[in-house]
Parts: C-alpha cells; sequence; structure tokens
C-alpha cells in the first residue's frame, strides 16, 4: 500500500524530473513549497527558512487532516520541517513502530481526549512494515506468511489519525534539559532529524527504537554471519537455506548449519531450522555457558533439551567463537556457494579448541540499542545511557532529564523494585507502551502519571512446527509442552497482534490453514490404514 501511495503522488506531481535514493522517490517541485501525500489526500505545504544551531530550519503550515501514510516529495532545499496538520494540538513524535512504538501510537488512539488535546500522533521508522519479531521463526517453518506477522504500516493505521513517515531517524535535538514540564503548546519538547533531511518538531517524543543485532563482537562475524533480528535478516536466512536445498537436492551432502548462542532465539532458531532440514542437514548450536537458555524456567530448558536431542542437534557448550572466516580450501566440491570456519576455543576448563565448518552461520549473540546522535551533544542535552546503550529512565517511563522524552522496549532501561534491569522482552516493550500511551494523555491533561510495573506473565518458545514450551508465571511448577503449548503460543500471540482488524485476518487465516492441515493429517491416516489393510 506504501508502494502504491509513492508510485500514485508521483505520477500526480507537476513535474516528474524524481531522483530514486535508497527507495525513495524524490521529485524537485516548485522553489519555495513542496508537495504532501497523506492517505488519498494531497496538501501543499508552503515554506519558510531559518536557522538555528547550525542547522536549518524550515517552518511549514499545512491544512486538511486524516490519517495515513504521510509521502512526503520535498523540494531539493531539504532539509524541511515537518508539517503538522494542526497547529495547536499537541504534537507526539514515536521513533520506531515495533511492540513499543507502534503500541504506544495505537494506544494514543484509543485514549477518550478532550477535543482541543488529542495529539497528532506521527510515527517514524525505517521499515515499512511492523515485525512481530516472537514469530519470524515460523518464516523458516513455513508456518506463517509474511503479511501475517509483518503487516504494513500503511494497513495497520488506516482507519486512525495516527500518520506514519518511513525514514531513518538520525539526530536528535532536545530542547527540555531544563525541564519543560508544562501543558503542551507551551513551547516545542525538542527536534528529530531524518537521514532524508526531514526535521520533526514535537511537544512529546517516545523513544522505541529497539536493538539492533551487534556483529562486531568477533572477527569475521560482521562478514560472514547472518543476524536474525529483523523481518529482512528472517528473508536473507530464508533464501539462504532455499538456494543449499536447491544446491543439495538429490545430493548426499548434509547442510551444515552453525547458530552462535544459545539463548532463546538461537535455542529457537536451532529447533525450527533441524526440523526443517530433518536428514538433509546437521544443525550445531555454540554457547559460551554450559547450559543452554541459562535464564529460562527450568521446564522450558528441559523441553528445549529434549527436542534439540530428539533433532540430533549438536550442542558446543562451554565455547566461544574466536573468530568466523570464510574457507578457501573447503569450497563445497558439490555447490558453488561458500563455506566458513568457526574456531571455538573453550571458556571453561577441560575443553579443546575446536573447528567447524559451515555452510550457514547465524548470529544469536548481542546487541545494541541504535539510538540517535545528538546535537548538541555536550552536558546539559545528553541522554543518560547505560552500559549497554539503553536510556535509563524513571518508574513513569520519561528519559532521566528529559521530562518530554519517553523511552520504551529494548532502547530503554528500567531497573524493578528489586533493582533488576527489565528484560529486553516483547512483553516488556509491549506492557511499557501502554503505560506510555497513558503517560502522556496524563502529561497533557495536567493529570498524574502511572508508575510503570511489569507483569511478568510467564515464557514461551517454539520448538517447532507443532512444537513449544510454555511456562506461565501464575501457575508454579506448569510447563505445557508440544502440541499442545504449540497451540497455546500461538492463541497468546494471536491476541497480541496489533489492532482488531488484523488479528480477525489472521485469526480466519490460522484456522482456514489448521482446518487444511487437519484434513490432510486423516487423509494421509486413512491411506496409511486402507493400504495396511
Ligand atoms: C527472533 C526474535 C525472537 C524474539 N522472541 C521473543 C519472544 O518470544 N518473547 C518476547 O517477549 N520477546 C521476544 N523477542 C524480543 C522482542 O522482539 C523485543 O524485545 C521487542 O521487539 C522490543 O520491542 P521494541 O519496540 O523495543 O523494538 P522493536 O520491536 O525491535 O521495534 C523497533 C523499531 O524501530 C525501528 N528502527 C530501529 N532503528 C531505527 C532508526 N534509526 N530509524 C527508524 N526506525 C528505526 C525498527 O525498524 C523497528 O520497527 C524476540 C526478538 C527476536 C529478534
Amino acid at each position: 500500500m506504501a508502494q502504491f501511495a509513492l508510485s500514485a503522488s508521483a505520477a500526480a506531481l507537476p513535474f516528474k524530473a524524481g531522483i530514486s535514493r535508497g527507495g525513495k522517490q524524490w521529485s524537485s517541485l516548485v522553489p519555495g513549497s513542496s508537495w504532501r501525500k497523506f492517505g488519498t489526500r494531497f496538501f501543499s505545504v508552503h515554506s519558510q527558512s531559518c536557522q538555528r544551531k547550525g542547522l536549518r530550519f524550515v517552518a511549514s503550515g499545512a491544512v486538511g487532516n486524516g490519517g495515513g501514510t504521510a509521502e512526503i516529495a520535498e523540494s531539493n532545499k531539504a532539509p524541511n520541517m515537518y508539517a503538522w496538520l494542526d497547529k495547536k494540538k499537541p504534537r507526539v513524535c514515536i521513533l520506531g513502530g515495533g511492540f513499543g512504538g507502534l503500541y504506544t501510537a495505537l494506544r494514543l488512539e484509543s485514549l477518550v481526549w478532550p477535543d482541543d488535546k488529542k495529539p497528532q500522533v506521527l510515527l517514524v521508522d525505517q521499515s515499512e512494515r511492523f515485525v512481530f519479531k516472537p514469530m519470524l521463526y515460523e518464516l523458516l517453518s513455513g508456518e506463517v506468511e509474511a503479511w501475517e506477522i509483518a503487516p504494513r504500516f500503511s494497513d495497520l493505521i488506516a482507519n486512525t489519525g495516527i500518520q506514519f513517515f518511513q525514514d531513518r531517524v538520525k539526530v536528535l535535538s532536545p530542547l527540555d534539559h531544563l525541564g519543560v514540564t508544562g501543558p503542551t503548546g507551551s513551547g516545542s519538547g525538542g527536534t528529530v532529524q531524518l537521514e532524508s533531511g526531514l526535521i520533526i518538531e514535537y511537544d512529546w517524543l517516545v523513544l522505541a527504537l529497539g536493538a539492533q543485532a551487534k556483529l562486531d563482537i568477533v572477527p569475521g562475524a560482521a562478514e560472514f554471519a547472518l543476524p536474525f533480528s529483523t523481518f529482512e535478516d528472517a528473508c536473507k536466512v530464508e533464501n539462504k537455506l532455499k538456494n543449499l536445498e536447491r544446491q543439495n537436492f538429490g545430493k548426499d551432502n548434509l547442510i551444515r548449519v552453525a547458530v552462535v548462542g544459545c539463548g532463546y532465539s538461537g535455542v529457537e532458531l536451532a529447533a525450527t531450522i533441524s526440523e526443517r532440514l530433518q536428514e538433509k542437514g546437521k544443525v550445531q548450536a555454540i554457547n559460551v555457558e554450559t547450559t543452554i537458555c541459562p535464564t529460562a524456567p527450568p521446564g522450558n530448558r528441559e523441553a528445549a533439551m529434549k527436542v534439540l536431542s530428539s533433532r540430533k542437534v549438536e550442542l558446543l557448550l562451554g565455547y566461544f567463537v574466536r573468530c568466523i572466516r570464510r574457507s578457501e580450501s573447503l569450497v563445497s566440491p558439490v555447490n558453488e556457494l561458500e563455506t566458513f570456519i568457526l574456531e571455538l576455543q573453550p571458556s571453561q576448563r577441560g575443553l579443546q579448541n575446536q573447528i567447524l565448518e559451515a555452510d550457514i552461520v547465524l548470529w544469536t549473540v548481542g546487541s545494541k540499542p541504535p539510538l540517535p546522535e545528538l546535537e548538541p551533544d555536550d552536558r546539559p542535552y545528553e541522554l543518560p545511557l547505560n552500559s549497554r546503550g539503553q536510556a535509563e529512565t524513571d518508574e513513569n517511563l520519561r528519559v532521566k532529564g528529559h521530562p518530554r522524552i519517553f523511552a520504551v522496549g529494548d532502547s530503554s532501561a528500567l531497573r524493578d523494585s528489586d533493582g533488576r534491569l527489565l528484560p529486553a522482552t516483547a512483553q516488556v516493550a509491549f506492557q511499557q507502551a501502554d503505560f506510555a500511551g497513558w503517560n502522556i494523555w496524563a502529561a497533557i491533561n495536567d493529570r498524574p502519571l502511572l508508575p510503570f510495573r511489569f507483569q511478568n506473565l510467564g515464557e514461551m518458545m517454539t520448538l517447532g512446527r507443532n512444537d513449544a514450551a510454555i511456562t506461565p508465571s501464575f501457575i508454579e511448577g506448569l510447563t505445557l509442552e508440544g502440541p499442545v503449548g504449540h497451540a497455546a503460543r500461538k492463541l497468546a500471540y494471536l491476541i497480541r497482534l496489533p489492532t482488531d482488524e488484523h488479528r480477525l485476518k489472521v485469526g480466519v487465516s490460522w484456522l482456514a490453514k489448521s482446518a487444511v492441515d487437519t484434513v490432510a493429517s486423516l487423509q494421509s491416516t486413512l491411506t496409511k490404514v486402507l493400504s495396511s489393510s
């Protein structure tokens, strides 16, 4: 839908002197004016330039309203100022449309507002899709389709007042370090500059940029290993596996998969891929600790161990990867695809160095929040970051020292009442979004903010097409495994998908697929029974 909007806007522009940059179309327009597209409407925007703190600002005004995807074809006088539709209503800019950001936007939309205070909400994300990351594995097992777990933002917000802009966040210039806490409209909270040069002035900011894979931990990882964190990563892994399967079709060679890290992500990947490849593959999983999923409830760990051993996944526990390199001599004679060498060093006494060969190396260790640069980057403006690079917040989810900035999810750091850092999980981000939305409402309406309290509902992991482990926190000692755990996990995630409309579409799709699977398995059982009688 975003692509349709793009081509439609290009077709309707007065000049079609567009240049393509990073998949976006930019067109030269009438000097001093630019055209913006919101949903299916166009708005003419007149701009005036002014200078501040070394950045060029362009003040703009726009008319009209309506939610949707903001496709902006700017004049070549970038950077330009984003034109909010209403000059009086509070402006909430949300950076990152994942579990933290998208759900905060939807929460804001669902609250009841006094007419003049209902904020304008702009969601910015580098991707055109929201990604339900806990179900990325299902893309590899073929259980789900891309639209189900990675729907386009333009579809999700179609019936809301939320505006979406696809771009990368680059520079943040907060102005709230002096404690600007008055009601909104009393002054700007700061500005955000995007990679395209667009500048967004906001009253309230939500930092929800998540975390990205950190591959610069060992030599060769960034070059030769594939992370598994985004939709694009999952597509790359899927393509690589398909290529290997095609090349090895009808041959005796095993497809060798090395998974680095045996936290949840590594174990779920190893379980999914070993099930997919079966006897055509060999999966090896490496962990620096001497166990898998060290922080998981014992029930989940034991269920995972059973599944991994039944699928002959080789666990190399107590090792760290010293380096990864491309194999010069060992390129498989039967396929032209490159192969890799992993040098393993023991992290425990009594183990020997190991050398592994693999056709694909999957990296699941380490992550880092992609927080934007600050400008100016000196003291009063800076965001307090912890050693993991996450923005530290108070219990109301406001970044410390920045009353106009809320931070949620993986790019934020908050400790519970026992002083433990909350985990970087979808569960935390999802719950924080609810509080962030409420607290923005409270801040705008001069009401007290609510302190965030995390409610741990338990932990879930997928272990294959019909297998999962769930340990709910509210029933001590219970772990649901196998098909029951699998069905319960899918239901729990269906409920958490964004928007009623999307949930309904996905629910119907999964129901239809499970009906087809049931008929197929009945047919195959019947065939077996009939052929043996
Ligand atoms: C494979 C996998 C499986 C997982 N399984 C589970 C699970 O089973 N249970 C669980 O609780 N958690 C799970 N997690 C963790 C969970 O997905 C994250 O904790 C959660 O997504 C965090 O939400 P968030 O909003 O902070 O970040 P995200 O959901 O990652 O969203 C961040 C958004 O910011 C955007 N973004 C990033 N940088 C920029 C930029 N510079 N400019 C513009 N946009 C940007 C991204 O495109 C993204 O849309 C899993 C994670 C992965 C990778």
